[in-house]
């Protein structure tokens, strides 16, 4: 793997505390609280490095105690493979940081809608919380296309906050489909 950070950076001194009360899958965020724009724009630096592997800029880290566990961007194009989301790379990464495939006690901050397969991925991790930033009407499997984490036949429930820093979760994403474009890639499209 080509994008393993090292022992990840524990918090100043910030202790998280899980806001499980919101639920909120496509609707505009009424308690943004400081700790989860300050992990999103962790998120969101992490996407802006893709961008030095002209990789579709979507940043993940996974917090439990109010440490990083995970941190990834998305490296699809880097190690050719499909599944190589920002979420997959950083879910694994928590699981080996906590010696556990259960992320109890989690919560992934990512700055796209996750797609079918992290949303996916996190029902099997048992993962604590969701928080996103920038809808993905073309893919995104929270709120916009699918709606798994409603599905009441999966018996793993996840807590969702979305829209958290969305305008510039997306910005980066719409800059770098733009620049695409521009470069004569007009099938670039959002399908990170
Ligand atoms: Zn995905």
């Amino acid at each position: 793997m080509l994008f393993r950070p090292g022992p990840p950076p524990g918090g100043p001194g910030l202790v998280f505390v899980a806001c499980r009360a919101l639920s909120e899958r496509g609707g505009a965020v009424s308690d943004t609280t400081e700790i989860d724009r300050r992990w999103m724009r962790e998120a969101l630096r992490l996407a802006e490095a893709a961008l030095g592997y002209d990789e579709v800029p979507v940043g993940c880290v996974i917090v439990h105690d109010g440490r990083a566990v995970g941190r990834a961007h998305n490296q699809r194009e880097t190690l050719r493979d499909p599944t190589a989301h920002a979420e997959m790379i950083a879910i694994t990464q928590a699981a080996e940081a906590l010696d556990a495939w259960r992320l109890s006690g989690c919560t992934l901050y990512v700055t796209l809608e996750p797609c079918t397969m992290c949303t996916g991925a996190m029902i099997l991790a048992r993962l604590d919380r969701l928080v996103y930033g920038a809808s993905d009407p073309k893919g995104g499997a929270v709120a916009s296309v699918f709606r798994l984490l409603d599905e009441p036949r999966l018996n793993h429930r996840i807590p969702v906050t979305a829209g958290v820093m969305a305008e510039e979760c997306g910005a980066v994403l719409s800059e770098f489909f733009r620049a695409k474009r521009a470069a004569g890639m007009p099938e670039a499209s959002a399908d990170a």
